[in-house]
């Protein structure tokens, strides 16, 4: 092909993906009635109140809509606007949280809370801009709160927005790809309605969850149907189409298992990163002679082997397989990555803030007991 050839091929690719006025009207007013008939009842959406709108989206980032709803109920009932969780204490925040993963969500949470409460007096702000300089929020969070809760017309593009609309201009980038990025944003910017952004900010993050999904998305009954450019190349011609999901690695892992008088050794993660801030039984990277010298070294000294039960715990792009022993630690002392090591009486399990996998090591630990 030659020179000349290529810059019209590449032209007309880009082209393609432009929305023109016409047919952002058309997708809207199809989106908007379709999510008027299909939408879900779910709590956060009794509300526009920016709080509650605010905390549901930080709850749903990377999580599944049927996971948070007694997580977001039991928070709102527990926080139920931002002075009181600009009031509480971290732990406590931490422990609202626990089971729900991605801790640095709920940090991000407590710290915008008193942003909010100290900068502007806990009225929350109102656009994008300002919203975009919490703690937690970015571009995707900031502009769900800013078109639900105040109207504005900004687009909020997370990844299943990325696909949705990937697919519908027919977009040929990869997905993580500047371009992409750019060619879905423009295209966001040309469907966002004046009237009702947030509704339609929310058809389209629905849309995602419930029709086009990653992997067998259901065309016959979208309301985009009719004018998808992805339909019309073949979902496997476009980015953001169908696809297998890659094999995740996997991580083996000692669990220590401490008892001593009625009290359960954990260990403290660092506030930033996976479980951040949160109680575990100490872990060490297998395989066993390399977990015993780094548990040794900590003062943990582990008994035999470890036993038969394990625990596999699924994570986004890794599985953590944790196999349990036995420990015994008369003075344990400190212990990469740990912030520190505490006894904590098996009666105040139950209070400490803990990872789900945390619970489910002590379950399994303790499960004849
Ligand atoms: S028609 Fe299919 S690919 Fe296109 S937006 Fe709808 S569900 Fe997704």
């Amino acid at each position: 092909m030659s020179g000349t050839h290529s810059r019209v091929r590449e032209r007309v690719d880009r082209d393609d993906t432009v929305v023109s006025p016409s047919r952002a009207k058309a997708a809207q007013k199809a989106i908007v009635a379709w999510f008027d008939r299909a939408r879900r009842d779910l709590p956060w959406r009794r509300t526009k109140d920016p709080y509650a709108v605010w905390v549901s989206e930080i709850m749903l980032q990377q999580t599944r809509v049927e996971t948070v709803i007694p997580y977001f109920e039991r928070f709102m009932g527990r926080f139920p606007d931002v002075e009181e969780l600009a009031r509480a204490d971290i732990a406590d925040v931490l422990l609202a949280w626990s089971g729900l993963g991605y801790y640095r969500r709920a940090r991000g949470l407590h710290a915008a809370a008193r942003e909010v409460v100290s900068r502007y007096g806990a009225k929350f702000p109102r656009t994008t801009d300002e919203l975009r300089t919490l703690p937690g929020v970015g571009e995707y969070t900031a502009g769900a709160v800013a078109s639900i809760a105040f109207g504005e017309r900004a687009p909020a593009i997370d990844g299943n927005v990325m696909r949705v609309v990937g697919r519908y201009i027919g977009l040929r980038a990869d997905v993580g790809s500047t371009e992409a990025k750019r060619a879905v944003r423009a295209a966001c910017e040309a469907l966002v309605p004046p009237v009702r952004p947030g509704d339609f900010n929310e058809a389209l993050m629905e849309l995602g969850a419930t029709v086009c999904s990653p992997t067998s998305p259901d065309c016959p009954s979208c309301p985009w149907r009719r004018s998808c450019r992805g339909v019309e190349l073949g979902l496997d011609a476009v980015a953001g189409g169908p696809k297998k999901r890659a094999a995740v690695p996997r991580v083996k892992l000692i669990a220590a298992i401490v008892e001593r008088e009625g009290a359960v050794l954990l260990a403290r993660r660092p506030l930033d990163g996976l479980f951040g801030g949160l109680g575990e039984p100490p872990l060490a990277e297998g395989p066993l002679p390399r977990a015993r010298t780094t548990f040794a070294r900590a003062g943990i000294e582990l008994h035999g082997k470890p036993g038969p039960r394990s625990v596999e715990h699924v994570l986004t792009h890794k599985v953590l397989e944790v196999k349990l022993a036995t420990a015994r630690a008369d003075a344990p002392q400190s212990l990469a990555p740990y912030t520190d090591l505490a006894y904590v009486p098996r009666s105040q399990l139950q209070a400490t803030p803990m990872s789900t996998l945390a619970r489910r090591l002590v379950r399994v630990s303790f499960a004849d007991a």
